[in-house]
């Protein structure tokens, strides 16, 4: 199978299944052609997955279409951007037609899931990489940023954290329970929480998405906003699996583990007191921002679970 026929195979139909009315020339030309509409700002970034680094060897194709274009959409929540297109950069060691059907399959999904269109990409052989060009849109002036976190803000972290950490474990069990099974679902399939970005457009005073982990993602907020926090563990969102499956564990996981695509949001009293019932619900005060350093601990409630290794975290600011 040639290049031109495996993209025409494996990619076109993703590119048909559904277009976006800002994209106007995609797939098949030189280059794809998006329209930008006079009141909006073009918001966009590469992600790159790499083989064994970024996902396991021999990891299931359908997933690893899903975890990159999720990945890579996770950026866009962050931004507070309205999903608009992507282009896919393919690496590939060998045509291997089961491979690209499931990859195949996984990307349209997570494209029709993420209202992302298919606008282009590139195709050639090496070591297996993938890499996702987003593009999103934001009314103008609206993007949310990582510099603006003020003194006194309240920190707060969208659903649960440390599920898709904990389901390392666990990766190669063959009939895993239903604890297991949640958790493997979130490795799996992680959902960029790209309504409530861009719910929070005009309310968060900053956000990321937490790809690295609660501590190192909050560490670059707080880095780009010149200020530290102190987090409270006892208020992390842990889901029950994670308790059952991690248990003493569970906090160290929800704090320092990645891959749960979930937001950590700054946002001032008055806008918390200001945002809708059904965007608030979807989020957990875990701490406040003061004019300290880095990230630091409330309470003494972590120095006896065996938590003290966070310490070591303190450098990162
Ligand atoms: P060029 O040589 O002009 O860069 P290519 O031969 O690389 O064009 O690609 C031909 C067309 O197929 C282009 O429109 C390109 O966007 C698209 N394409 C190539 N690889 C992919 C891919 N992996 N996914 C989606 N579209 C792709
Ligand atoms: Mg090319």
């Amino acid at each position: 199978m040639g290049e031109f026929e495996l993209i025409r195979r494996y990619f076109l139909p993703v590119a048909e299944q559904r277009g976006h009315p800002d994209l106007l020339l995609a797939l098949g030309d030189d280059c794809a052609i998006q329209r930008v509409p006079a009141d909006q700002d073009l918001v966009f970034s590469v992600d790159t997955q790499v083989e064994g680094r970024h996902f396991p060897q021999h990891y299931r194709s359908e997933f690893t279409a899903w975890r990159a274009l999720a990945s890579a959409a996770s950026d866009l929540a962050a931004m507070g951007a309205t999903p608009v297109c992507f282009t896919l950069a393919l690496t590939l060691p060998e045509a291997d037609e089961s491979w690209l059907e499931g990859f195949g399959r996984g990307l349209a999904q997570a494209a029709s899931r993420f209202g992302l269109a298919l606008a282009g990409g590139d195709t050639t052989r090496g070591p297996l990489t993938i890499s996702i060009q987003v593009h999103g849109t934001v009314p103008r002036g609206q993007g949310l940023m990582r510099s603006g976190a003020k003194a006194n803000d309240l920190v707060a972290v969208s659903g649960t954290l440390g599920d898709a950490g904990a389901a390392l474990d666990f990766l190669d069990v063959q009939e895993p329970d239903d604890d297991e099974r949640a958790l493997l679902e979130r490795y799996h399939h992680p959902l960029p929480r790209l309504e409530l970005g861009q719910a929070l457009r005009g309310f968060a005073s900053a956000c990321i998405d937490i790809s690295d982990g609660l501590i190192a993602d909050l560490g670059h907020i707080l880095e780009r906003s010149g200020v530290g926090a102190i987090l409270n563990p006892e208020l992390l969102p842990l889901s029950t699996p994670l308790h059952r499956c991690a248990g003493e564990r569970a906090p160290r996981l929800a704090l320092s583990s990645g891959d749960d695509y979930e937001l950590c949001v700054t946002i001032s009293e008055k806008h918390w007191g200001a945002l809708p019932e059904g965007v608030k619900n979807q989020l957990t005060v875990v701490g406040r921002i003061d004019r300290g350093q880095g990230v630091r601990f409330e309470g003494g409630a972590l120095a006896d679970s065996g938590v003290r290794g966070f310490d070591h975290f303190g450098s990162i600011s």
